[in-house]
């Protein structure tokens, strides 16, 4: 028996891609779209084509990149027994604590009981749709931190704000906020943060590497100055707002931008596999 292929160790910081697939999907077409995730050549095919500069119609590898799926919590279950284990998969959102007597939610214990490794927190739709404050989202990305799933803990700045100049001051203040609940530097391993300009989200209008990259680096600016270097160095700092597969290369060429959080072209098995091979 051939022995299993040495993994390979790429410094830096691991490309990191999340596929937020929001209300949509049926079981049917949920069925379907994890089977074209599924559909990918191996490790080693991967390495040798990647070494000959072709390009990979289908390949995730976890070494070279983190990816989670975000379904639906109705779906998770189905996605978890059948996408390939090359992938993690998420909740959308949790409750602030344990549950109980709390209609309608799920709680984080919950999103690990079902096979979930991660969860998205502070989605702007949640912010803005739902009212979930600052406050709030921050007590839930501890509280899901505590039980040692990772966070997608999103941030960004509307237009107003990005229009008044007053794109960092939000983006620091929501910072700040799940800051006030993350106290130990060492509770930041499980977290990358999430950089979504609200006007980009949902809208075809995407951010410019330049304008991404301002943003990623002055929150990696601040997560040095207000948790530690080690912990600014180590943080995946991630995109979205209408990322997709034409625009993903440029993006991920700039320093601080470590991935995605993709809405629309995540249902597109294709093009999302495409974005998770942009690094
Ligand atoms: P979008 O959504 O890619 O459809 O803009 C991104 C998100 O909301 O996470």
């Amino acid at each position: 028996k051939a022995a299993a292929p040495a993994p390979v160790v790429i410094p830096g910081r691991k490309f990191f891609v999340g596929g937020n697939w929001k209300c949509n999907g049926t079981r049917d077409s949920i069925k379907k779209l994890v089977e074209e995730l599924n559909k990918s050549v191996t490790p080693e095919e991967y390495l040798d084509k990647r070494k000959r500069k072709h390009i990979i119609p289908a390949r995730i590898n976890k070494d070279y990149c983190e990816v989670v799926v975000t379904p639906p919590f109705v779906y998770i279950p189905q996605v978890v027994a059948s996408i390939k284990q090359e992938y993690q998969v998420a909740g959308q959102n949790c409750w602030i604590n344990k549950g109980g007597a709390f209609t309608g939610e799920t709680s984080a214990d919950m999103l690990l009981d079902v096979g979930c490794k991660w969860v998205i927190l502070g989605h702007s739709e949640r912010r803005s749709i739902i009212g979930e404050s600052d406050a709030m989202i921050a007590t839930k990305t501890a509280y899901a931190l505590s039980l040692g799933l990772g966070v997608m803990a999103c941030i960004g700045e509307s237009i107003h704000a990005r229009e008044t100049g007053k794109t960092n001051e939000v983006c620091f203040g929501q910072m700040q906020a799940y800051l006030n609940e993350l106290k130990d530097p060492k509770q930041w391993a499980k977290v990358v943060v999430a950089y979504e300009p609200v006007w980009a989200i949902g809208t075809g209008k995407t951010a410019t590497p330049e304008q991404a990259q301002d943003v990623h680096a002055a929150v990696r600016g601040w997560l040095s100055e207000n948790v530690n270097p080690k912990v600014a160095e180590d943080t995946r700092i991630i995109y979205g707002g209408s990322a997709n597969a034409a625009n993903c290369k440029a993006l991920a060429k700039m320093p601080d931008i470590d991935g995605f959080l993709v809405g629309g072209a995540a249902l597109k098995g294709e093009d999302f596999t495409v974005i998770c091979m942009a690094s």
